[in-house]
């Protein structure tokens, strides 16, 4: 049976012409972008080539910076810790949406044992952040507020442009997580009005362990990693030169090609989201409408996502997601779905679908199927 693969949020399969173009990179030129003979300039000349194909991608201004990172938990804790630690002199306040990845929430959650306050803004049932509330909890000693693009397990895209006016009328930086919307939706971090901006290579098809913070210009920032000095001394440690070249690659890939494979994953999106809502008791999870175009999730009355999970992969070939992939170690209802005003119970039954690449319209009378399939059969065997 071929296996279908609907969980892009988790992980996604390198590229092959970004594997190809960052090849050279592993081997044939492995330079030290700060050593000064001939291959080593190479190397650095990669990466700055690497860095104007990520800053295009969000249409950064030349004299912003991008800094190349590990990946999104790593500029998420470099935005946070490091913005608000330099800028202590500002305030002591920093805030977040109730539905920011844990990789937001954690570093703030730090913060707050070194005195400083945290303020949560609310979503409403759609997911949608409350812009009222962000007037009423930023104020000029709010240093950082963070407001993720897109979220992960419902789909749902924030007004972003909207959140920047009032917390800069307000407050003083914005951090905006993309790494669920960079590649599939446009940013542009000027007209958005944002100051810092996490991206992941993995999530725009480039190599796993890398990412990127976006620093718009004047916006000073602690080292989190002291060292060495490489990228501007805000992230010390030899560059990931095959990582770095390779989300250059994926960044300059996405840009061209967004146009068109993001309206393709849409139709495929919304047949699956048809089908799927015909099961007795299944309801859409986050926005109807302002979502993002490869994600379709759902939550389904008396069963427990780890079974569907489970019966999806086993019965079916089928990989979907339950709740957010990066807490799928703990088997607490997800706290995004209780933001959005779910019950316990309710939450529990959750199926998300991220699409990429590899899937097309002929795969969704399967999906559509396995999913009444499993629905069906976990209906049965529930004692509730
Ligand atoms: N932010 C969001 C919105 C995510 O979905 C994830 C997980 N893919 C992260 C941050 C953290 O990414 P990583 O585990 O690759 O650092």
């Amino acid at each position: 049976m071929e296996k279908i693969y609907l969980d892009h949020a988790s992980g996604k399969q390198v590229n092959n012409r970004v594997l190809e173009y960052a090849k050279p990179y592993l081997n044939e030129k492995i330079g030290n972008p700060s050593s000064l003979y001939s291959v080593g300039l190479e190397a650095k000349r990669a990466v700055e080539k690497a860095r104007e194909k990520v800053a295009a991608l969000i249409n950064a201004d030349e004299k912003d910076k991008v800094i190349f990172t590990s990946g999104a938990t790593e500029s998420n804790n470099l935005a946070i810790k490091g913005t608000v630690l330099r800028n202590q002199s500002k305030g002591n306040k920093i805030a977040a949406s109730v539905i920011e990845h844990i990789s937001v929430v954690n570093p703030m959650k730090e913060l707050t044992k070194n005195g400083f306050v945290m303020n949560n803004i609310d979503v409403d049932e759609n997911g949608l952040i409350d812009l009222n509330k962000i007037s009423e909890i930023v104020n000029e000693k709010t240093v950082l507020t963070s407001v993720m693009y897109a979220n992960n397990e419902i789909g749902t895209i924030e007004p972003i442009k909207e959140v920047s006016r009032i917390v800069h009328e307000n407050g003083n930086y914005l951090h905006v997580d993309a790494t669920a919307a960079a590649g599939f939706i446009p940013i542009d971090v000027q007209e958005d009005g944002i100051d810092l901006l996490t991206l992941s290579s993995n999530d725009i098809y480039g190599p796993q362990g890398v990412g990127a913070l976006y620093v718009k210009a004047g916006v000073k920032l602690l080292p989190v990693l002291p060292g060495g000095g490489q990228e501007f001394g805000i992230r010390s440690g030899t560059e990931n030169l095959f990582g770095i070249v390779g989300m250059g690659e994926a960044a300059r890939i996405a840009k061209e090609e967004m146009e068109a494979e993001s309206p393709r994953l849409q139709k495929i999106r919304d047949a699956l989201i048809e089908g799927i809502l015909q099961v007795d008791e299944s309801y859409l999870t986050g926005h109807p409408e302002i979502r993002l175009p490869h994600h379709a999730s759902f939550r389904f009355s008396r069963i427990e996502g780890e079974s569907i999970l489970l019966s999806m992969d086993t019965i079916y070939g089928i990989q979907i997601a339950t709740g957010s992939a990066c807490s799928s170690k703990t088997l607490e209802a997800s706290r995004v779905l209780l933001s959005i005003g779910l019950k316990h119970e309710e939450a529990h039954g959750s199926m998300v679908i991220t699409l990429g690449r590899a899937n097309n319209m002929e795969q969704v009378p399967r999906i559509i199927e396995a999913v009444k399939g499993t629905i069906e059969r976990l209906r049965m065997l529930s004692p509730l």
